[in-house]
């Protein structure tokens, strides 16, 4: 069963951190979620052509509760650092899989010489109730540590999780079953993956254009229906047990990203995510009162 685009949500440019942009899509007023996707920001700092973080922009100290931060950098280093001793930087092409659990406070800063260019992913994956006040765990991969796959009809797939075409990404244990690719299709070719019927999934433009569904024809004459996916877009998909691609004759790159639903009730405030106002409450006043 072929899947198809239900709908598309261009980013919404945001000022966020100290200095910082971003451009969301998921946990925009377009796209409360996407269980158990919960915020999906595309952030960019020092030299972006829009200005972002001319001085330095980027995440200080702030507290997250109830699920997972997901860092993929595209471009740059970003140092990070929290209030249980942990430290590090990710480089372009590597992952951060942070699961907050019960509570860490950490920053997000750049760690470029000024005016070099950042921009990475920042995906919220929601966890089940059962695992909300777990300890957090970190998952750090460089880029030489994620493998990469020849896709048959040109170009590349980057598992950063999940497993495609017999290959096993690094980031594991993870309670929603995640597939998160990093799909490189060269100007104009063809890729069918299989993702399992019930995940929830979505692409995400990244460079060049592209388009979902069996019956598409390419950038250049998309049928009626085939909508282009563009930079800075998300689609959701609909389910299914496939999803094809196709490339714009300039190539394209991508983010495919699938994970099981929760089906669990949400309650949210800013970077606390739990299940009911109470355990909101709790949170603040746990953050509030330093049990961090
Ligand atoms: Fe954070």
């Amino acid at each position: 069963m072929e899947r198809q685009i239900t709908s598309t949500i261009p980013a919404q440019t945001l000022s966020e951190g100290v200095g910082a942009i971003v451009h969301r899509t998921i946990g925009s007023p377009r796209l409360n979620r996407l269980d158990p996707f919960l915020l999906l920001d595309e952030f960019t700092s020092h030299g972006d052509e829009e200005g972002g973080g001319k001085d330095g922009g980027g995440f200080p100290d702030h507290p997250h509760r109830g699920f997972e931060t997901v860092t993929y950098m595209i471009d740059g280093r970003m140092e990070h650092a929290d209030n249980k001793g942990h430290w590090g930087i990710i480089g372009p092409g590597a992952i951060q899989w942070m699961t907050a659990g019960k509570g860490i406070i950490h920053s997000e800063m750049p760690a470029n010489e000024a005016g070099e260019p950042i921009r990475g992913i920042q995906l919220w994956v929601n966890l089940p109730a059962v695992d909300k006040m777990t300890a957090p765990r970190y998952q750090e991969v460089s880029a030489e540590n994620i493998p990469e796959v020849a896709l048959d009809g040109g170009g590349k797939a980057r598992i950063i999780a999940g497993t495609f075409k017999n290959v096993e990404g690094p980031a594991s244990g993870i309670a929603v079953d995640p597939l998160y690719l990093d799909i490189h299709l060269t100007p104009g070719s063809k890729t069918v993956i299989d993702l399992p019927v019930d995940h929830a999934g979505f692409v995400y433009g990244l460079e060049g254009t592209f388009t979902v569904g069996a019956g598409s024809h390419g950038a250049e004459s998309h049928g009626e229906g085939a909508q282009l996916v563009e930079t800075r877009m998300l689609a959701v998909l609909s389910s299914g047990t496939k999803v094809t691609l196709l490339a714009g004759d300039k190539g394209a790159r991508l983010l495919l990203i699938a994970a099981s639903p929760l089906n669990e009730p949400v309650a949210r405030h800013g970077p606390f995510v739990m299940n009911t106002q109470e355990q909101i409450q709790e949170a603040m006043d746990d953050f509030r009162e330093g049990r961090f």
